[in-house]
């Protein structure tokens, strides 16, 4: 069971140094005290972990990166803090999933600009060009694409979510799991 605490604990520091400080390997090498074989070990074993916070590095780029003061642990701590849902139509990451990855229901001809069904960032407020956290929401690739910077954040609940959510519900074949009104955005 120690020894278990003790691994446990070696890969949070190594999650850290890796995919936080994006630290080489020497310089983990050297932090941590151990041998490059041991490094190698820990990166084999932390692989979905670092899989998860680079998806969401792969957002934190640009103005987004200006907003959160160039702070990634500051941005990836807001997205995990969210739930891992659509704020406005409410489809859930694991929903999306099926249908980006699993079903290839909505096959990605852009894969790398949709992240492979990832919950993107959406500015509520798109004439702002700011990525202040008032300001922004996770959104699915869906109604973040057509709401676009078009149309306001209000007539798009009103409006777009309900026929949204029913296409949703067609496509996976089932009722989306949250319901609207339990939506925290
Ligand atoms: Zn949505």
């Amino acid at each position: 069971m120690e020894n278990k605490m003790e691994k446990n604990k070696e890969q949070e520091e190594f999650i850290k140094l890796y995919s936080f400080d994006q630290k080489t390997y020497l310089e983990i090498e050297e932090e941590m005290n151990i041998k490059r074989k041991d490094v190698q070990k820990l990166y084999e074993k932390t692989r979905e972990e670092r899989e998860a916070i680079q998806n969401i590095r792969n957002k934190f780029k640009g103005k987004r990166k200006e907003d959160f003061n160039d702070n990634f642990r500051d941005f990836y701590d807001w997205y995990q803090s969210k739930k891992q849902k659509c704020g406005y139509c409410a489809i859930s990451q694991e929903e999306l999933y099926s249908l980006f990855r699993e079903d290839q229901k909505l096959p990605l001809n852009d894969a790398i600009k949709r992240s492979s069904g990832t919950l993107e960032i959406e500015r509520k407020d798109s004439t702002e060009n700011s990525y202040d956290k008032k300001n922004i929401i996770l959104a699915c690739p869906l109604c973040n694409n057509a709401k676009s910077n078009l149309i306001d954040e209000n007539d798009w609940r009103n409006i777009f979510v309900k026929p949204m959510r029913e296409y949703y519900k067609k496509i996976l074949g089932k009722d989306l799991e949250y319901k609207l009104i339990s939506i925290d955005v």
